[in-house]
């Protein structure tokens, strides 16, 4: 069909390479399926075998604000090859692309951010922005500020730095001892009050932060780091007072805040970066995902000028990838973030959530539907087995969901622990969006409080 590309390997070939050869990081062992996508186009993608499949998870990963298939990216991608396809900028030498990006992403960042750190992706922007708190407060005289606290349930990567931040524990299993001198505070959940013991939320959190940083020594602490909405954690946007009254508590100990903004940046939550009205006002934004749209690895560390002068300045940082403001990811970097701007994708994304919002209204009341979240063009429905205790689902629940939902109805979504997460292309449309919501609604309504998905 024209939908789907020819190809050199029939797809139950591709399929069982795929099962000889290699390894997916989230799928167990034992598990045979596997779906290859060969093709896409807006916010639809095709499998090998033909299946057309509405992509309501930006890629599976967060990120295609602008949809797939836009081949002027790759026209972008070709020209700068042809011209140059990489130079080091360790030492004093650079390219042309990462100056004209840095100086781009100054003009979008909050006011005072005009130093970057380039990455290949947002775990390593993490890890840089570990070592360059650290680093910022060593050269200042205070090197015995090392402490990085962080929250359970915030995502923050698979490297040793932004893996040991992350507030999971199974990412942690079977690979030894993770990062020393980080310490895990509880994260904001409004939907869960029963994790404050009946205090008010922020009360509790503010008091546990400080009492925190007390027992590690004020001294001794050098950030914290927190996606201003949680989003691997299922979409969580915190009370409004949180970010404020964290910001303020650090502030007096002298202690920086890093905002990951490596899934909320770029558009997906309704603005360009989601931590300024939130209240947060950070040091350092880490980001990575939309800034390229993922049509080639890039993330970025953006730092305060303050910061960015003592990192960047004495003996230099000496922190550094081969790939680190690769041309042709800079490049296409600026052509993506051209078609957000042009196209008019940030505002776009709060069309995307109120279109979904209403289409999923009818979900809210299910009897396995605790809450649906939605933050911008995110999306997270937590499942529960009883309404009134909000008691969540165990998580094979949202995985048959999921599944489901692409076998009955062609729509892509993913499940992160209880709850089902939708992170759509920012050019996602409103059919599609309604289209993606009844089908949701449809599942969900057989879903039992047992867990039990009818037919
Ligand atoms: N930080 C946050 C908030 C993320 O959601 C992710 C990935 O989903 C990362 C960091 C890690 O980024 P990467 O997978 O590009 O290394």
């Amino acid at each position: 069909s024209q939908a789907t590309p020819a190809l050199s390997t029939s797809p139950d070939e591709l399929e069982d390479l795929d099962r000889r050869h290699l390894i997916h990081p989230l799928l167990s062992g034992g598990s045979t399926d596997r779906c290859v996508i060969v093709r896409g186009k807006g916010s639809t993608v095709w499998d090998a075998r033909g299946n057309e499949l509405l992509d309501m998870t930006g890629a599976g990963n967060w990120l295609a604000q602008v949809g797939h298939g836009r081949v002027e990216l790759g026209e972008v991608m070709a020209e700068q090859v042809g011209r140059l396809s990489y130079f080091t900028s360790f030492s004093e030498f650079s390219n042309d692309q990462s100056i004209q990006l840095a100086k781009r992403l100054s003009t979008l960042a909050p006011e005072g951010f005009n130093r970057v750190l380039y990455t290949s992706g947002g775990s390593e922007a993490v890890d840089m922005a570990i070592k360059a708190v650290r680093l910022y407060h060593s050269r200042r005289g205070e090197p015995d500020r090392t402490w990085i606290i962080s929250r359970q349930m915030g995502y923050h990567g698979s490297t040793y730095g932004g893996g040991s931040a992350t507030g999971f524990d199974f990412v942690h299993h079977g690979v030894g001892p993770t990062l020393p001198h980080v310490r895990k505070v509880s994260p904001p959940f409004p939907f869960h009050p029963e994790m404050y013991g009946g205090e008010p939320i922020t009360d509790f959190l503010v008091r546990e932060l400080e009492q925190t940083i007390e027992e590690i020594g004020p001294g001794r602490v050098a950030a914290m780091i927190g996606e201003p909405v949680m989003g691997g954690g299922g979409v969580v946007e915190p009370p409004p007072d949180y970010w404020p009254r964290v910001r303020e508590v650090l502030s007096r100990h002298g202690i920086l805040l890093i905002a990951d903004e490596v899934v909320t940046g770029y558009g997906r939550t309704g603005s360009w970066f989601a931590s300024p009205e939130r209240g947060m006002a950070p040091d350092v934004i880490t980001t990575a995902k939309g800034i390229t749209s993922g049509y080639a690895p890039l993330g970025a560390a953006l730092m305060r000028d303050e910061i960015g002068d003592v990192v960047g300045g004495g003996d230099g940082f000496l922190h550094g990838f081969t790939y680190c403001g690769h041309p042709v990811g800079c490049a296409v970097a600026l052509a993506n973030l051209d078609i957000i701007e042009k196209e008019g994708l940030v505002p776009r994304s709060l069309l995307i959530g109120k279109w979904l919002r209403q289409g999923l209204a009818p979900a809210a009341e299910l009897p396995a539907v605790g809450e649906v979240r939605v933050t911008g063009a995110t999306v997270g429905i937590e499942l529960v087995a009883n309404r009134t205790t909000r008691e969540p689902m165990p998580p094979p629940v949202a995985s048959s969901v999921v599944k489901e939902l692409q076998q009955a109805h062609g729509v892509i979504a993913r499940a992160y622990g209880p709850v089902v997460v939708m992170a759509p292309p920012l050019v996602l449309e409103e059919g599609e969006a309604a289209r993606a919501a009844e089908a949701t609604v449809e599942v969900l309504s057989r879903l039992g409080t047992d867990g039990t998905l009818n037919s």
